[in-house]
């Protein structure tokens, strides 16, 4: 495939290794075996890698089920050729039901009134919506809530909800807050949401309340709790191969950042670099220029000092980061000129380190890589697509 992007790579781009994705995928299913059902979660863009694509590759490879924040981001996909099925765990506003029906779109309730309201509106269209109930087994976001002296009622409100006209009862699903944590006390949390969860469907059973998918196993889950796969496991940041659990079970990053050098001049000791002045030359320093700052991404709390990778090994950031460009110090990378390939995040820095030197989590880097960046899709190691927003 021919590629026009000579302007974009000249500036900054990520490369998402597509054959990476499925290797996470097939290993995921391995794990949790034929029996176990998977759901894909690619809400946020698939968490910044580009949701049409990530979801072709997961419907071509035979995943069960994808999931989605909205109703705009599961409209993108179905546009996009994606017809297998499709959850919103997110609220999506009543008067979209005829839309959420005429897509085949699954949308997650959260509590008796919206059952209500999505009901009301099914039966005005004359068709029928499939459902997921949510159940608040101590997430305390979304569901309805279950624990303690809620038990009896949140069970007759789940099974009223249930038994509405118009509504499918397709699933039933919880979500865990610390299962990705270690430590005796978080483990006993996980555990308490699971064991609430089943009580849940227990006592819905009783009634003749049923469920095809039940479903509770986030990326941690997945990764250390086996008992509570259920019908159907539901990783996202595990699939683009990210987070310590990625790395113990042996899965791959999918994203790598890239940008390159656009100017490289050298200055005397005692220079000042970018905004505010925060750092000074200390020797003569070669001070190279990359087209890419905090608008593309790369949060300014990596100023001063973050190590980007060059083909002549690692080279700090110097001075604050800017909103378009970035300063690195390439005195001892005398090999590396303009044009030359500076990797942000990738094979050699990865982005589990990144986030933890920012005191954030690897979600945030990679979904926070903007629309500004063009996205090229890698298959078989060659490039086979490429996206860019901000001129499609
Ligand atoms: C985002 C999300 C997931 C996936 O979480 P990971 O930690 O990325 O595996 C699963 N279920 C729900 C309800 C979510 O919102």
């Amino acid at each position: 495939m021919e590629l026009d992007m000579e302007t974009e790579l000249k500036r900054t781009w990520t490369e998402i290794d597509l054959d990476a994705l499925l290797e996470n995928y097939r290993a995921l299913r391995d794990r949790v075996g034929p029996d176990v059902r998977f759901l894909g979660v690619v809400k946020a863009d698939a968490y910044g890698h580009g949701a049409v694509q990530v979801s072709r590759a997961l419907q071509e490879a035979g995943a069960d089920y994808l999931a989605v924040s909205s109703l705009d981001e599961a409209r993108e996909l179905r546009e996009h050729g994606i017809t297998m099925p499709i959850l919103i765990l997110g609220h999506t506003p009543p008067d979209q039901v005829g839309e959420l029906i005429r897509l085949h779109i699954t949308q997650a309730v959260s509590a008796e009134a919206k059952a209500e309201e999505y009901s009301a509106e099914a039966v005005k269209c004359g068709g029928t919506l499939k459902i997921h109930i949510k159940v608040d087994t101590g997430m305390s976001r979304l569901g309805f809530l279950c624990a303690g002296e809620h038990f009896e009622g949140g069970v007759s409100r789940i099974a009223h909800s249930c038994a509405l006209p118009g509504l499918e009862a397709e699933g039933i699903f919880t979500h865990f807050s610390v299962s990705d944590e270690p430590g005796a006390e978080n483990v006993a949390y996980t555990k308490a949401q699971f064991d609430l969860f089943r009580r849940v469907i227990g006592a819905l059973e009783q009634q003749g309340c049923t469920f095809a998918l039940r479903h509770c196993a986030n990326s941690g889950a997945v990764a250390y709790y086996p008992e509570t796969w259920l019908d159907m496991v539901r990783p996202g940041i595990l699939l683009y191969g990210l987070t310590e659990m990625a790395e113990e079970l042996g899965l791959r990053p999918v994203m790598r950042l890239k940008t390159c050098v656009s100017t490289i001049k050298t200055y005397e000791a005692g220079t000042d670099i970018s905004y505010g002045r925060l750092y000074r030359t200390q020797g003569r320093t070669r001070v190279g220029v990359l087209p890419i700052g905090y608008a593309d991404g790369f949060f300014r709390c990596f100023s001063n000092g973050y190590p980007v990778m060059t083909a002549d090994g690692p080279a700090p950031i110097l001075g604050r980061i800017c909103m378009d460009m970035c300063m690195v110090d390439l005195t001892r990378c005398p090999h590396v000129n303009v044009g030359g390939t500076v990797e942000i995040f990738g094979e050699k820095n990865s982005v589990n380190a990144m986030a933890k030197r920012a005191g954030t989590i690897p979600y945030e880097i990679v979904c926070a890589v903007s629309k500004r960046v063009p996205r090229i899709y890698y298959r078989g190691g060659e490039a086979v697509e490429r996206k860019l927003w901000i001129r499609d």
